[in-house]
């Protein structure tokens, strides 16, 4: 959808929707136990969910710099549309100057590569350190079922394809008004970008909550997608009560434009911005 930019801090924000993934409700975990599982699924009321896939453009003082940056052409024709919504907005691959990446998995990096070469020739890929060292590690790969080895694939690509435009990145201000906020347990180096605003800052939180009205009311409810299901639950909660208090404004990989977050019962409330 095309989308408007917006503004926060010293950028301008577009959204681009790279695809809609749809899965089974049976995909939900929840930390207190299959019992409180199963009233998840009870509660969600329908067999699939479907969510957004998203990545971003921010448009600033030094130029073009992407977050994440969809899926390429590796998920097949219903997906890779961001590709076409840059072209949309004038912005050749060769102008994006670098990419932010939240989290080594294939809906947010595969689209840095054309096959077995980068798909924009003159950007850097920054990936937050923890992420990078996890997905690079033998015995981490060993650890998971074959199903959930893909990062360490891209992993692999990136440091072959990128190599000396390849940077990681750890905690705090990576960029003029631009801070990496770890975010772990989706991935163990999984991070959100905070676009700091002397009004408005945005946190584009990746895959933070991947439902959002429903994880918001519920941070316990996760995915199987979760690398370490608990840990993501608790930065989900942590990241809802501190977006709450600070007055940010979210997005992520798979929610729906832009929203404020506000305690309600025992969970929060997301409200459209
Ligand atoms: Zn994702």
């Amino acid at each position: 959808m095309g989308g408007s930019w917006r503004r926060f801090g010293q950028f301008e924000i577009l959204t681009l929707l790279d695809g809609s993934f749809e899965a089974f409700s049976e995909v939900f975990t929840h930390t207190a136990g299959p019992e409180a599982r199963r009233a998840a699924i009870t509660a969600w009321g329908e067999p699939t969910f479907r969510i957004d896939v998203n990545c971003f453009v921010l448009r600033g003082p030094d130029g073009i710099t992407m977050v994440d940056a969809g899926t390429g052409t590796s998920w097949g024709e219903a997906y890779g549309h961001a590709r076409a919504a840059l072209a949309e907005a004038g912005i050749a691959p060769g102008s994006v100057r670098r990419i932010l990446i939240t989290h080594v998995h294939g809906d947010h990096a595969l689209g840095l590569f054309e096959g077995d070469a980068p798909y924009f020739p003159a950007a850097e890929v920054w990936v937050p350190q923890a992420d990078l060292s996890f997905f690079t590690d033998p015995q981490a790969r060993a650890s998971l079922p074959k199903a959930r080895q893909g990062g360490f694939d891209i992993a692999e690509r990136l440091q072959r394809l990128y190599a000396q435009r390849l940077k990681t990145i750890g905690a705090g201000e990576i960029l003029p008004g631009i801070e990496l906020h770890p975010l772990p347990g989706h991935t163990f180096g999984h991070s959100g970008y905070l676009i700091r605003g002397a009004g408005e800052s945005l946190l584009l939180w990746g895959d933070a909550l991947h439902l959002g009205d429903f994880q918001s009311a519920a941070p316990e409810i996760g995915l199987e997608y979760d690398l370490d299901g608990a840990l993501a639950a608790r930065t989900r909660r942590t990241v809802l009560e501190q977006a709450a208090r600070e007055g940010w404004v979210v997005s992520g990989g798979h929610i729906r434009g832009f929203g404020t977050i506000e305690p309600r019962g025992d969970g929060f409330a997301i409200t459209p911005a």
